[in-house]
């Protein structure tokens, strides 16, 4: 029997895909990338912007037809979409098997078992205490050497623009110890490096009588034998704690690279967002952690063409950007979600403006990012090599610990993944960077 998985979205969708994945190879399953040769086919979805509706009812309009060709085939649909129209899903694409909410991810063997049986549609949605699938491995990337462990889900922070607390429910901390064992398990398998995965890293733990707070369980995990680097997401900056700053200084294998989303520039605009912050409160704790990890890498998340954002609200924006110098932004233009409380908020800013703004975004960290990878070349630097490069020729492929893409020809070494190889950056590119392998007496240690 095969899966195919679709996955739309967010590190967490591509974390709860593995997820899925994992539950079914357990079963005897085998996955396929192919949908015309699946038994089940999952789409994995995210709302948190565009018309993710649009998205997924092409993808129905394509699979569910299969079935008529594959009797037998099973279409379900998870993910945030999911959560939010529940049965009206299997209204509006009849053939739809299966709808399974943001917290039922664990019952999707049982619900295909159901399906199969009763032959007919169910739709499963409800929140629970603790959302089903946290304990769930989804084992290592497709890599071999690194790997995502989902700490916490949902939100408790109810920013004003975004959906997540709707449709991920309330942010529940997963118990530490089954979070370490499944990082030792990763370890034992392989595994050089982790990413720890929740909507707001910064607060595990502290709504939990007796449980460990986030730099406390980065310590525990830090010093399991054998795991060289360890990365987390996503942090808000209103909850970057004094000791989580520490940790930076603290922890060897802990990465000197954050993703730490501003949103906007301007007070007002921050305000209204409902963030818990100020630019002056997130500059002092940007200064902060560059004091406790000199050369920390830096990346973060905007939003151009809020409600009420005026040219002078996007010039604090782009002023941030210059200030901060990230190593890369992920910037969106602001999309309505319906049943948020910004949806109800005046003064949108035209489409043909959020668009002018977000190419503004573009055009200066683009140089900002040429800066950085150029002043790059010259320096020694341990890379974690991931396999062969995508641009082919020979070359091979690995990150820093700042997590710069860079990409090396091997010379007599064959280099096997999860190496860590000592690499002299020679070229900066647009978003990566060349070097040349150091080798005996010219390597160091690393
Ligand atoms: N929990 C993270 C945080 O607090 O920053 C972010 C999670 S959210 C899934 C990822 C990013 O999507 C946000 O940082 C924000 O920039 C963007 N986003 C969320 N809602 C949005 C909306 N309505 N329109 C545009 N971008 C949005
Ligand atoms: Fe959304 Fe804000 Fe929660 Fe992030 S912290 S998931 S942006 S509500």
């Amino acid at each position: 029997m095969k899966i195919y998985v679709e996955t739309y979205g967010c590190q967490m969708n591509v974390s709860d895909s593995g997820k899925l994945v994992r539950l079914f190879r357990e079963r005897g399953w085998s996955q396929t990338a192919e949908p015309g040769r699946a038994d089940l086919i999952v789409i994995n979805t995210c709302s948190v912007r565009e018309k993710p509706e649009l998205k997924l009812f092409s993808a129905l309009g394509r699979y569910i037809p299969l079935k008529k060709r594959r009797p037998g085939l099973v279409v379900a649909v998870g993910g945030c979409v999911a959560q939010q129209w529940g049965e009206k899903l299997q209204e509006r694409a009849p053939g739809l098997d299966i709808v399974f909410g943001t917290h039922q991810l664990d019952r999707l063997p049982e619900l295909v078992e159901a399906v199969c049986r009763e032959h007919r549609p169910l739709a499963e949605t409800d929140f629970k205490r603790a959302p089903g699938g946290l304990e769930v491995a989804a084992g290592p990337g497709a890599d071999g050497i690194s790997a995502m462990v989902t700490i916490m889900q949902g939100c408790d922070n109810f920013c004003s623009y975004c959906i997540v607390p709707y449709v991920r429910g309330r942010e529940y901390s997963r118990p530490s110890a089954g979070i370490i064992a499944e990082i030792e398990e990763l370890v034992a398998a392989g595994v050089k490096e982790v990413m720890l995965l929740g909507q707001n890293v910064n607060s595990y733990g502290l709504k939990t009588p007796g449980e460990l707070s986030f730099p406390v369980l980065l310590r525990r995990v830090a010093a399991i034998p054998g795991l060289r680097r360890i990365r987390f997401t996503t942090s808000h900056p209103k909850d970057l704690s004094d000791e989580l700053i520490a940790a930076f200084a603290e922890l060897d294998n802990l990465c000197p690279a954050l993703h730490l989303p501003l949103q906007a520039g301007s007070d007002a605009v921050l305000e209204r967002m409902g963030r818990g912050y100020t630019a002056a409160s997130y500059l002092e704790k940007v200064e902060k952690l560059r004091r406790a990890r000199p050369g920390i890498a830096l990346t973060t998340d905007i939003i151009v063409g809020f409600p009420g954002e005026s040219e002078a609200d996007f010039g604090e924006t782009l002023r941030l950007l210059e200030e901060v110098r990230y190593d890369q932004i992920f910037s969106f233009k602001y999309s309505v979600r319906p049943g948020t409380r910004a949806a109800a908020f005046p003064d949108g800013v035209p489409e043909e403006e959020k668009k002018e703004r977000l190419s503004r975004c573009h055009h200066l960290q683009d140089r900002i990012t040429a800066e950085i990878l150029a002043a790059e070349v010259g320096r020694r630097r341990e890379v974690l090599v991931t396999g062969p490069s995508r641009r082919g020729g020979g070359e091979w492929s690995g990150r820093t610990p700042e997590n710069r893409i860079v990409n090396f020809p091997a010379r007599d070494l064959e280099p096997a993944p999860g190496d860590l190889l000592s690499v002299r950056i020679t070229e900066a590119l647009k978003h990566s960077l060349r070097g040349k392998l150091l080798m005996g007496m010219e390597a160091d240690a690393v």
